[in-house]
C-alpha cells in the first residue's frame, strides 16, 4: 500500500528534526526517515556550539552583539561569496529560532569566543537533548519517525516532486507519497567518492562526521537538476590526532592558539598559526604526509582547561597523545623529526618575538587578532602530531531563502526543499563557528513552514 503524508523529511539530525517539529506544529502529517538506528547524525557528534546574536546569555555575560555585527562577520568570513539572501534569512530568523528552541527546553550555555566571531557568540548546548526534544515535539503532534529507513530516490509526477522511494530495515522498497519532501541528509564528509569528485585536496584528511553523511540527498537532488554552491571552499579542520582513538574522533587540540607553533616533518614552520583553523588545515594537508606537529612549552600546558575541549591538554598528556621532554632535541626524537631543525625553527620564532617583529609568515598574535605571542623557552617541552579532519562539507544544493531547492538555472524544483549541511550558498568561502548548527535549526524551521504551506 502506498502511504501519503503532507511532508516527508529525510534525515534525523538538527535540520530534519527542526523541519519535522515545525511542520507538525502547524498541523501537517509528517513522516521523518532516518537511515541510522538512532537520530542525530553529525549534530550529536559536534562540539555543540550555536551562533546566535543578541541572546539573553550574551546579555548576562555583558556581551554586546547584534544582528548587523553577525551579518558583517558572516559576509567577511565568507569572503562575500555567500548568497546574501540566505545570510539575510539567517539574520532575520535567528532570534526567533533561538527562542523557539528555548521554548522547547533547549538550554544554551554562556557564549564563548570562536573562530570568525567579533564577539563571544558560540552558545554550547547538549545536542543530543536538543534533537530529542524536537523529535518529541514532532511525535507528540502525530509525526511518524522511522529509523533504519533510507530514502533512495525522489518520485516525480509531472514537474513536481511527489514523494520518495525508500528502503526499510528489512531491505524492502516502499513508495511514500508526499506533498513536499525536505532533504535534511547532512553533508558528504563520509563519502570518499564524493570528496574525490568535489574536493580532491581532502584526500589526506581524516574523515569524520555522522556515518550516514554520504551525500544521499545531494545526489537525489542532482538527479533532478539541482544547482550546487560553495564546493570550491570545502575545507578540513586543523588539529586532530592523525590516528584517533574512538574517543578522540573528530576532536582535536589547538595549542597553537595558546602559544604553540606548528612544524612539518622537517621541523619547519609552514603557516601563520593565528589563522582560522580551516586555513591552517589547508596548509597542513599540503605538508609531507599531511602531518604537522604542535610544539610548545610549560606555560602553554599550564593553560589546560577541561571546560574547552580544544584546550584540554592534561588528559591527552596523561593518555600519551602528547609527548614531553626536557629539551627540544629529545622532544624531536620522540616525535621523529630532526632535532637540529626544530631547535633552529624555535630559535628563529623566539628571536622575532624578542625583536617585536612579525615572523616570516606574518604571525603577530595568538589567535585571530587577539593575544601576545609567547617565546617557547620554558621546559619541559611538549609536542604532538596532528592533521586536518573533514568534519562537515558546508557546501551543497542551491536553495532560496524559503529553502526551495533551485535547479542549475535558478528555478525552484516544485515540491522539493532542503535544509542544513546538504545545502550550499550560505557560508560562502568560509565558516563561522556555530553557524552550521545555527543554519540547520534556522533553515530546518523555515523548511518545515514552507513545505507545509506549499504542500497544503
Ligand atoms: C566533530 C564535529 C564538531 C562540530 N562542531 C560544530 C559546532 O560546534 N558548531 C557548528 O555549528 N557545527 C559543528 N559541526 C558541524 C555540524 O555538526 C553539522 O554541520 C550539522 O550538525 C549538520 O546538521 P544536519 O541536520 O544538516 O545533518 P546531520 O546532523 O548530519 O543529520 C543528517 C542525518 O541524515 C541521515 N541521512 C543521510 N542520508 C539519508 C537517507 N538517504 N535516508 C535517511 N536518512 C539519511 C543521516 O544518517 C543523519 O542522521 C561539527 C561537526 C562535527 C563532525
Amino acid at each position: 500500500m502506498t502511504e501519503r503524508f503532507d511532508v516527508a523529511v529525510v534525515g534525523g539530525g538538527l535540520a530534519g528534526a527542526s523541519a519535522a517539529a515545525t511542520a507538525a506544529e502547524r498541523g501537517a502529517s509528517v513522516l521523518l526517515l532516518e537511515k541510522n538506528p538512532t537520530p542525530g547524525g553529525s549534530t550529536v557528534l559536534s562540539s555543540g556550539l550555536n551562533a546566535y546574536a543578541g541572546t539573553d546569555e550574551q546579555a548576562a555575560a555583558g556581551v554586546t552583539d547584534d544582528v548587523e555585527l553577525l551579518r558583517r562577520d558572516l559576509l567577511e568570513v565568507g569572503g562575500h561569496r555567500n548568497d546574501t539572501a540566505l545570510v539575510d534569512a539567517y539574520c532575520r530568523e535567528q532570534l526567533a529560532t533561538y527562542r523557539w528552541l528555548r521554548g522547547h527546553g533547549v538550554v544554551f550555555g554562556a557564549p564563548l569566543a570562536a573562530s570568525g566571531q567579533s564577539v563571544p557568540r558560540s552558545h554550547p548546548v547538549d545536542t543530543a537533548a536538543m534533537v530529542e526534544a524536537l523529535l518529541r515535539v514532532a511525535t507528540s503532534r502525530g509525526a511518524e519517525v522511522r529509523y533504519r529507513w533510507a530514502a533512495r530516490r525522489l518520485e516525480v509526477t509531472g514537474d513536481r516532486v511527489s514523494g520518495l522511494r525508500a528502503i526499510d530495515r528489512d531491505g524492502a522498497e516502499h513508495l511514500v507519497r508526499a506533498g513536499a519532501v525536505v532533504l535534511a541528509t547532512g553533508g558528504f564528509s563520509r563519502s570518499p567518492a564524493l570528496l574525490n569528485r568535489f574536493a580532491p585536496r581532502m584526500a589526506k584528511a581524516v574523515k569524520a562526521g555522522g556515518t550516514g553523511n554520504t551525500g544521499d540527498g545531494l545526489l537525489m537532488a542532482c538527479k533532478l537538476g539541482a544547482g550546487l554552491a560553495d564546493l570550491p571552499y570545502i575545507k578540513a579542520t586543523f588539529g586532530v590526532f592523525p590516528w584517533p582513538s574512538p574517543a578522540e574522533e573528530g576532536h582535536g587540540l589547538l595549542a597553537v592558539y595558546k602559544g604553540a607553533i606548528a612544524v612539518n616533518g622537517h621541523g619547519e614552520r609552514f603557516t601563520d598559526e593565528s589563522l582560522p583553523y580551516k586555513q591552517i588545515g589547508d596548509a597542513c594537508l599540503a605538508q609531507p604526509e599531511g602531518i604537522a606537529f604542535q610544539i610548545f612549552d610549560a606555560p602553554v600546558l599550564a593553560t589546560s582547561t577541561p571546560d574547552v575541549p580544544i584546550y584540554n591538554f592534561e588528559p591527552r598528556l596523561r593518555g600519551g597523545l602528547i609527548q614531553r621532554a626536557d629539551t627540544l632535541e629529545e622532544l624531536a626524537d620522540l616525535l621523529g623529526i630532526p632535532g637540529d631543525r626544530l631547535r633552529a625553527t624555535v630559535g628563529d620564532y623566539n628571536a622575532r618575538i624578542a625583536a617585536g617583529e612579525p615572523d616570516r609568515f606574518g604571525r603577530r598574535t595568538l589567535s585571530g587578532g587577539v593575544g601576545e605571542r609567547r617565546p617557547i623557552v620554558t621546559p619541559p617541552f611538549y609536542g604532538y602530531p596532528c592533521t586536518a579532519v573533514m568534519l562537515a562539507t558546508y557546501a551543497g544544493v542551491t536553495v532560496d531563502a524559503e529553502t526551495r531547492v533551485l535547479d542549475v538555472f535558478g528555478d525552484p524544483i516544485p515540491g522539493l526543499y532542503a535544509a542544513g549541511e546538504v545545502t550550499g550558498g550560505f557560508h560562502g568561502a568560509g565558516y563561522v563557528t556555530g553557524t552550521s548548527l545555527g543554519k540547520s535549526a534556522i533553515f530546518g524551521r523555515i523548511a518545515g513552514i514552507t513545505a507545509y504551506q506549499e504542500a497544503a
